[in-house]
């Protein structure tokens, strides 16, 4: 069978409920939202709906949650690939798999399309710094550039692609007509991962008592990602203990966990 490079979801049950935080990020999507649903309002006076929004941001901090939120709020299906798959899994057809991804986008407009790690198929041409081959992924950043440029103003498809690092990538992505709106999205404050830490505690059993300030204020630098972590690692912990509720002690044995695992990630990577 033939392999699969993107993923359709017409049934994204995602919802600006599930995104804590980023505030700013989700007043600025909104906007995106508005834009699929009701097209014809923005089009009215001869303005161009945007084809495309780069978000920008550390790993883990809900990126991916907020471009599947866009399309649940919207109603609309939701096309995926990510970049890095792409380079190594399909040498060869990168570019025929664009084609066929935006094809088939268009044909179930209005919709999303969502490109996470653009940074591994949008790097500036011409600086041979990655593993694979370059003229491949040249191909295959051609055909998304000549992609979007070939939207009608009418086809009411919006790409949304995910980045890490937006300094590295071809100026050619972010003139106008393409991605040419950026989205910060940072790490949370500790008011941000208390919030976070509420969507995340409330499939759980815990303890009435247990004090979610408490937890935010022990966790700066943790990403939306390591916080869904912790809640997960302290359920685990206090389930092997055969406790009937989660407590503060599992979530810090959770938080200790978590920062053990990043240390070693941080010295695999430097
Ligand atoms: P990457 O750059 O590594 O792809 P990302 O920015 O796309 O990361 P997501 O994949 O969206 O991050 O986040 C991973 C998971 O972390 C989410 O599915 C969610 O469970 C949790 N998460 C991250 N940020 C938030 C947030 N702001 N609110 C709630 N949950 C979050």
């Amino acid at each position: 069978s033939k392999a699969k490079l993107f993923d359709e979801k017409t049934d994204t049950k995602t919802s600006f409920k599930d995104v804590a935080g980023l505030e700013g990020a989700k007043e600025e999507v909104q906007e995106i939202v508005d834009f699929l649903k009701y097209p014809e309002k923005y089009t009215a006076l001869g303005g161009k709906i945007p084809k495309g929004a780069l978000l920008v941001g550390p790993p883990g901090t809900g990126k991916t949650l907020l471009a599947k939120a866009v399309a649940g709020e919207a109603k609309v299906p939701f096309f995926s690939l990510s970049g890095s798959d792409f380079v190594e899994m399909f040498v060869g057809v990168g570019a025929s798999r664009v084609r066929d991804l935006f094809k088939q986008a268009k044909e179930k407009s209005p919709s999303i399309i969502f490109i996470d790690e653009i940074d591994a198929i949008g790097r500036a041409r011409g600086k041979n710094n990655f593993s694979g081959s370059n003229d491949e992924r040249e191909n295959t950043l051609n055909q998304l550039l000549t992609e979007m440029d070939g939207f009608g103003t009418n086809t009411n498809v919006i790409v949304l692609a995910a980045t890490n690092r937006a300094d590295v990538l071809d100026s050619a992505l972010m003139r106008a007509g393409r991605f040419d709106r950026q989205i910060y999205v940072d790490l949370p404050d500790v008011r941000e991962r208390k919030e976070i830490f509420e969507v995340h505690l409330r499939p759980l059993k815990k303890e009435e008592t247990l004090d979610i300030e408490f937890l935010a204020k022990q966790t700066p630098g943790f990403s939306g990602a390591d916080i869904a972590n912790v809640c997960n690692e302290a359920a685990l912990i206090a389930a092997r203990k055969g406790k009937k509720a989660v407590n503060k002690q599992d979530f810090l044995d959770a938080v200790d966990r978590i920062i053990g695992g990043l240390e070693k990630k941080n010295k695999i990577i430097t």
